[in-house]
């Protein structure tokens, strides 16, 4: 039996299927993201008929379908609501798409997927906690606990860029001020070091290392503020592991040695600090690895085994 993980993001739409060993089959499927319910939707249709063909299957074969939206999402009900970057502020979507497709349909907010895929990928099933940091236009967390998502009592858990660590710092879209996603995220760079294109952390790291005086200020607080989400995750949930994902860790092997850079100096005037490992709980999702429509698929999975069981 093969299931479907479909990873809706603001600009594109991945589809990925997997077999009953949770192994990719067929190649990955991008499609652009259309905005609005409406397209949304077509757009979910479209990837799924167009999996369905490269198999040489029918939509309905698929055991299950996990979709990972932005926004928040009720995964019992398949409920979406403030995916603001899609143009949807409420969306039955799990329904919608049932109705569409006549497969089960699983949604799951796409940090908590690509969480999930993550997971997946790291192999290692002896490793009782993971946090999934996603650094892109926002940052966020989500927590596995024992190989499952931990949602906490609303579903709130692991929305650390919502913490304030700035005091009196610049509006954040949340209403609150010095959000740390308003310094540690794609966001953050692009307002405070604007016009650089669709990378602008990449570029951000060359200009730095070419002697910006600029951008080496902007990337050190990037930095730096990674380290704290870090290091709160670790001292909140005590994590064995922490994977970078998002746009922003696209900046790769830099990005991941500057911000253990930052927790070794730190380290080095808090043995206390230094003692938690933190430099060494860190990785990034390989790169080209479809983290977030594995974690997708994933998630269908999860569901139809509860409903079974
Ligand atoms: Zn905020």
């Amino acid at each position: 039996m093969m299931r479907l993980g479909l990873d809706i993001g603001g600009t594109k739409i991945e589809a990925i299927v997997v077999d009953e060993d949770n192994r990719v089959v067929g190649t990955p499927l991008r499609l652009p993201t259309g905005f609005g319910a409406p397209a949304v939707i077509n757009g979910a249709v479209k990837a799924t008929e167009m999996a369905a063909q490269q198999l040489g299957v029918l939509p309905q074969s698929f055991e299950s379908i996990g979709v990972g939206i932005p926004g928040a999402v009720d995964a019992r009900t398949g409920r979406v609501s403030h995916a603001v970057n899609l143009g949807v502020s409420e969306l039955e979507l799990g329904s919608i798409l049932e109705q569409h497709l006549g497969t089960p349909v699983t949604v799951e907010n796409d940090v908590k997927a690509a969480a999930l895929g993550a997971y997946h990928l790291l192999g290692d099933t002896s490793l009782r906690s993971m946090a999934y940091l996603n650094l892109g236009t926002g940052l966020a967390a989500a927590l596995i606990l024992d190989g499952k998502v931990w949602r906490g009592s609303r579903g709130i858990a692991g929305e650390i860029g919502h913490i304030p660590v700035i005091p009196n710092g610049v509006v954040c879209s949340c209403g609150q001020r010095g959000c740390l996603e308003t310094v540690a995220s794609g966001s953050a760079v692009a307002r405070q070091w604007p016009g650089h294109g669709d990378a602008p952390v990449r570029a951000l790291f060359d200009a730095a290392t070419a002697g910006d005086a600029r951008a080496t200020d902007v990337l050190d607080r990037l930095v730096e503020n990674v380290a704290v989400a870090i290091r709160i995750l670790v001292f909140t949930v005590d994590v064995d592991n922490i994977v970078i994902g998002g746009g922003v860790s696209s900046a790769g092997g830099s990005l991941l040695a500057s911000v253990r850079g930052v927790l070794e100096g730190w380290g080095t005037e808090s043995p206390f600090l230094a003692a938690q490992q933190l430099p060494k709980r860190i990785t990034l999702v390989p790169r080209g690895s479809h983290a977030a429509a594995i974690g997708a698929a994933l998630v269908g999975r999860q569901t139809t085994t509860a409903l079974a069981s």
